[in-house]
This record gives C-alpha cells, structure tokens and sequence, in this order.
C-alpha cells in the first residue's frame, strides 16, 4: 500500500511538523487540524489546501 507524507516546510511554513497517510485527502485532513492548532487557520482556503494536496508526496 502506498503512503504519502505531507511536511509544513514544503508548504512554505517554517515548522518541522510532518506527517504520513495512506492517501492525500488523509494527509490534508491532518494538516488541516494541526493547522487549526499550531497555525491559527480555523479553515483552509481552497488554494491551500489544493497547495497541501499537490505537496503530499506519494512513497514508494
Ligand atoms: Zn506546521
């Protein structure tokens, strides 16, 4: 199965925080609670989370 991981850094933000998911819809929806969190955005816009779904990179 493949995973995909998303990175804060690849996004623009200066912040270590990572994660892995099984598909990027997942991974977004986790970057989109830490970024409620961490980031203070209660809600993505469109265009970050169409940048967030293009960055979510799939491992082999
Ligand atoms: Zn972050």
């Amino acid at each position: 199965m493949s995973e995909v991981s998303l990175a804060c850094r690849s996004l623009g933000l200066n912040c270590e925080w990572a994660t892995h998911a099984s598909s990027p819809p997942a991974a977004v929806a986790q970057f989109a609670q830490h970024a409620k969190c961490a980031h203070k955005m209660p809600e993505l816009d469109a265009a970050t989370q169409q940048r967030a779904a293009a960055s979510a990179r799939l491992l082999a």
